[in-house]
């Protein structure tokens, strides 16, 4: 073993392997189960933040509408437990993706989603939900030559659109977080708050049920089919009778078959430091306490908790042929090396460091990487998936596109390109882990020198890939 790996080895030994913050103190005890029938106006499926924002903004609209949520485990078990908590006001998975798919429609996108980063600060704000919500920006650094070019092109860009972004130079953004790997960077200072996600689940969770919503934890909903003029939702402890239903259920949506052709799970992992010292956090000068991701294809994405740990995370996104979710999957000895290595690399200042936690969870990847929408039964269901490892703030809009599709309205979300067409579907198995495992095997080469392989350009060409 490298001293690197022993040194890895030695940071990750205490290492508890759960995430971290859905460890801390505040979870609410789970709702009781369903048991017995129940009718609702509204049903939603899932409680991430997902189904959490259509049950709470269902009610903002129509404080009379019944509304019931049903969620498989309890609230934010899933991914909006485990996330970076980059509250992102992207609604494209970026604005790099954005340009390049939607960009006649760019400058409405970014504006419905600064608006939606307005409305989550807002409901923070006005339901005194202690989430830690923080609007510090997020720097993007080059840590190699070739994403230099990448980043100037996205300020350049940026700025023509009329973001507020900021080129540093490896002077200024070390000024900003001290790396030694930093070559350059781009500060955007207003699109993106950090949030403790497990807070904000609990916290949008308390919201709902006080303005009335019905929760059931531990009721999956096995089956979903029509009833008169509404929908049935069969679970375990008996049906509810729906008017509308919501469709909230992530990456693990298996309710709906056409979701299973647009949307593959994907494992993303994460590891949390131990407190950093008031000298260790000197010395790496983040007064601003920014999010921070690189430019590889392989991104890492990291940040600072209240507490003044580090969240690091990325790199690694595994799909697993099959597609199956597993508990044991949550955890990668070989993915949490890398990153405990990657980790050392970046903040020399830090040796010694040890982590708390490593974990990992599934994230819903469509070949657009941004969210698609869409209703069955006639109208009377909608869904919102795909959001690719960028939902913790979009979800709140994908929640607000779903009640305007089930409530017929047409409205300027509605009207957008983006949320009229649908991603190209993956092919089906075996040919989808063949197809992914090539592209994951050319983006760890192309993360070598910048260039793309004539696989990856091939699907560039034809607007897929694949990304965590
Ligand atoms: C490690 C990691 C890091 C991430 N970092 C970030 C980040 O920094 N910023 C960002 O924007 N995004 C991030 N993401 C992605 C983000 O967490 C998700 O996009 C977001 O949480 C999706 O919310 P959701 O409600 O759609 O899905 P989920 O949180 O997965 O919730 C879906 C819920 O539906 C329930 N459900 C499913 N099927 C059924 C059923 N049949 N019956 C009842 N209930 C059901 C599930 O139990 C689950 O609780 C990250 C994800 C991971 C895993």
């Amino acid at each position: 073993m490298t001293s690197g790996r022993t040194d890895a080895a030695r940071a990750l030994a205490d290492a508890e392997p759960r995430p971290y913050w859905l460890s801390q103190a505040g979870a609410p005890p789970a709702a009781d189960p369903l048991g017995g029938a129940e009718t609702a106006d509204l049903a939603v499926v899932g409680a991430g933040y997902s189904g959490l924002w259509t049950a709470l903004l269902a009610k903002e609209r129509d404080p009379g509408r019944d509304v019931v949520v049903v969620e498989a485990e309890t609230a934010g078990w899933a991914a909006s437990g485990r996330n970076g908590g980059f509250c992102s006001a992207s609604l494209t998975h970026g604005f790099d993706n954005g340009l390049s798919r939607w960009p006649g429609e760019l400058d409405t996108l970014e504006r419905l989603g600064r608006a939606n980063l307005d409305g989550i600060e807002a409901t923070v704000r006005r339901y005194g939900i202690d989430c830690g919500f923080a609007r510090t920006g997020e720097l993007s650094v080059a840590t190699a030559g070739w994403h230099l070019a990448g980043l100037a092109a996205y300020h350049r860009e940026a700025t023509a659109h009329g973001l507020s972004v900021e080129l540093l130079d490896r002077d200024r953004v070390r000024a900003e977080l001290d790396s030694p790997t930093y070559l350059g960077g781009v500060w955007d200072r207003t699109g993106c708050a950090m949030v403790d996600p497990a807070r904000l689940v609990w916290g949008l969770r308390r919201a709902c049920l006080d303005l009335g919503v019905r929760l059931y934890e531990n009721t999956p909903v096995r089956r979903i089919t029509g009833r008169g003029a509404g929908l049935r939702l069969h679970t375990p402890g008996g049906p509810v009778d729906a008017d509308r239903v919501a469709l909230a259920t992530g990456a693990h949506g298996r309710l709906l078959r056409r979701l299973r052709h647009y949307v593959v799970p994907v494992y993303d992992y994460a590891l949390m430091t131990e407190p950093l010292r008031p000298d260790q956090l000197a010395a790496l000068g983040w007064r601003h306490r920014q999010g921070v991701g690189d430019r590889g294809y392989q991104f890492h994405y990291y940040r600072l908790t209240d507490d003044d740990r580090i969240l690091w995370g990325g790199y690694d996104a595994v799909y697993h042929p099959g597609g199956r979710i597993t508990a044991e999957r949550d955890q990668r000895a070989a993915t949490f090396r890398t990153l405990a290595v990657h980790f050392a690399e970046t903040f020399p200042q830090l040796e010694g460091i040890r982590f708390t936690h490593r974990w990992g969870g599934v994230i819903d990847v469509c070949s657009r990487f941004s969210a698609f929408f869409g209703t069955g039964f006639g109208g009377r269901l909608a869904y919102a998936a795909g959001y690719t490892g960028l939902g913790v703030g979009a979800t709140r809009f994908g929640a607000d596109v779903m009640l305007d599709l089930l409530g017929g309205e047409r409205t300027e979300r509605t009207g957008l390109a983006m949320v009229r067409s649908r991603p190209v579907p993956f092919p089906p198995e075996p040919v989808r882990s063949g197809v992914i495992q090539l592209t994951r095997w050319s983006i760890a080469r192309a993360d070598r020198d910048g260039r793309r392989n004539r696989w990856l350009r091939t699907l560039d060409a034809l607007g897929l890939g694949f990304d965590s």
